[in-house]
């Protein structure tokens, strides 16, 4: 399959879509406390999208039984959600995506609760700014390479692994469309980048060693090592001389910091 060159109306269609999806995920951070099952969240997410005109783009993919993705600590990614109950330390990575109007959006951002180690702290922020710097450079004229190039040189300048199994991607009127982003490689390789290309930049970072294994369930992909893994993602319209970021995390992060300062207040009490 061909990369899939969408026009400015299809752009804006992706737009809402993601959009959508930070939403979403805005409506799951105001909800993640110690004691919440994680299926909780999945059945808020669910009902959130559905309310909104639009379908949960998990479910039932190759039989994905979820509306999120939920990776608790060295779980990377395509966490299945369940009975596990969310506790104080734990860093819990969310990948949610929607389909409205027959396009999609997907992103993903990595949340915690309560205390965690300063080590933990620096794998989020170093994440999220790979998925920052690496947008930087996800214009038309520069090649995939740079994109992979930038997450993967920010990534290990820190100390920090580079999954390579698992890639980013096209985003359209499929959740999964050429080209293939991997967070590792050579700049100025690859595909080169142009107007109407919509990419989903999703860097998955492990604290300790990049080698993965997956879980029996068929779907989690945790860390070989059993140490923490973030994922931060955003769908993002390759224009120049800017990328257009089409997905939000403001409405996540004013939910992040508000549910943060609530559980603060009840800790005085
Ligand atoms: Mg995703
Ligand atoms: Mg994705």
């Amino acid at each position: 399959m061909q990369v899939i060159i969408k026009t400015p109306e299809e752009i804006e269609k992706i737009r809402v879509s993601s959009l959508l999806v930070g939403d979403t995920l805005a409506e799951v951070a105001s909800a993640i406390r110690p004691g919440i099952k994680t299926i909780e969240l999945d059945r808020l997410a669910e009902t959130f999208i559905r309310d909104n005109d639009a379908e949960p783009a998990f479910k039932g993919y190759h039989g994905f039984p979820g509306s999120l993705c939920i990776s608790v600590n060295s779980e990377v990614v395509h966490g299945i959600p369940g009975n596990r109950e969310l506790k104080e330390g734990d860093l819990i990575s969310i990948d949610c995506g929607v389909k409205k109007d027959k396009f999609f959006g997907d992103s993903a951002y990595t949340f915690t609760i309560g205390e965690i180690s300063k080590e933990v702290r620096k794998l989020i922020d170093t994440t999220r700014e790979c998925l920052a710097k690496a947008i930087e450079v996800a214009i038309a004229g520069n090649r995939i390479g740079d994109i992979s190039f930038t997450v993967q040189n920010l990534a290990e300048k820190n100390g920090f692994t580079v999954v390579r199994e698992l890639v980013g991607h096209g985003v359209g009127k499929r959740l999964h469309e050429k080209p293939e982003v991997p967070n590792y490689g050579k700049r100025g390789s690859g595909m080169q980048m142009k107007p109407g290309m919509v990419i989903a930049i999703e860097p998955m970072i492990n604290l300790g060693r990049r080698t993965i294994r997956q879980l029996n369930d068929g779907w989690t992909i945790v860390t070989a090592d059993n140490k923490p893994a973030a994922h931060f993602e955003h769908t993002v319209s390759v224009g120049g001389p800017v990328a257009d970021v089409l997905s939000s995390f403001d409405k996540i992060m004013k939910a992040e910091s508000k549910n943060i300062n609530l559980s603060a207040e009840v800790k005085e009490v």
